[in-house]
């Protein structure tokens, strides 16, 4: 057994975790993203491997057995890319997943399929808007240029974002119920947008809306190919052959 973990949330860097504890042969892979990725306690790589063939090669060249894919939900490519490149190569796939958020009937959300859809659904009239959406997202905002948003960014950006009135704040989850509170209500957040990420370290804005009444326009996530899937650490070691309390 040698896996591949493709990485950048906090699930994965539980997983990795769990894997080093239980000495597995394990490699952790991150896209890049980010200008400091977290450490790892196990060998990492960092970067794309080029496609769907070029991770089957990268499958075949380390001898993959196992490839787990722990990427966030809305990380469509890299997501379809796994399924692709384990049906090439035979690589035994699991992903770890969350659950995605739930409405509740305090909740007032304006659910749509994707980012253009959010643009769309924002009113005509100026309002204040939150865009917790990432910055590669942001381009369908630039049609309704009468708002002001405020973003929050993960690394300060190094280009002109496409958007005529922004604020950023630079800052990395997990986020707080009262720090996310302070943010909406000292800047007059109106709207929300957000995508339905699941898990706890996005949430607090979710909740924040909900208790202060805000409508949350709420991106559905993508559709991926049918895989198997777990929302549990110790189901995806079971599946690498370890049992969690050998570790213990
Ligand atoms: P994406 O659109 O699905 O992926 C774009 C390309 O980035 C992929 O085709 C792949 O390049 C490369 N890539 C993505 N994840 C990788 C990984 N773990 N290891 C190696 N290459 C990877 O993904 P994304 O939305 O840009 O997200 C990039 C990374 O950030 C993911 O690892 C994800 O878990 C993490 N992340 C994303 C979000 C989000 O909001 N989307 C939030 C938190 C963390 P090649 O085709 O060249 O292989």
């Amino acid at each position: 057994m040698r896996a591949l973990i493709l990485g950048g949330t906090g699930e994965a860097n539980r997983l990795a975790d769990a894997a080093a504890r239980l000495r597995l042969d394990a490699i952790y892979s991150y896209a890049g993203r980010t200008e400091s990725p977290a450490p790892q306690s196990l060998p990492t790589r960092i970067g794309g491997f080029g496609g769907t063939d070029g991770l089957a090669d990268y499958i075949r060249t380390e001898r993959i057995t196992h490839l787990v894919d722990a990427t966030h939900p809305f990380a469509a490519e890299i997501r379809r890319n796994a399924v692709a490149a384990c049906a090439a190569t035979g690589a035994a796939l699991i992903a770890l997943e969350r659950p995605p958020w739930r409405r509740s009937p305090a909740d007032n959300w304006i659910e749509v399929e994707d980012v253009a859809a959010a643009a769309a659904a924002l009113p005509d009239q100026h309002a204040r808007v939150f865009l917790a959406i990432g910055r590669q997202h942001l381009a369908p905002f630039a049609a309704k240029p009468q708002h002001a948003y405020t973003l929050r960014l993960a690394d300060a950006p190094d280009e002109a974002l496409p958007l005529r009135e922004a604020s950023i704040i630079v800052s990395r989850g997990p986020f707080a119920l009262a720090g996310d509170l302070d943010l909406i209500r000292s800047r007059g957040i109106e709207w929300i947008v957000a995508r339905n990420a699941g898990g706890s370290g996005a949430f607090a804005k979710i909740e924040a809306a909900r208790q202060l009444c805000l409508p949350v326009v709420m991106i559905g996530r993508p559709a991926l190919p049918e895989r198997r899937a777990t929302e549990s650490i110790d189901d995806v070691l079971a599946f690498l052959g370890h049992d969690a309390c050998l570790g213990a």
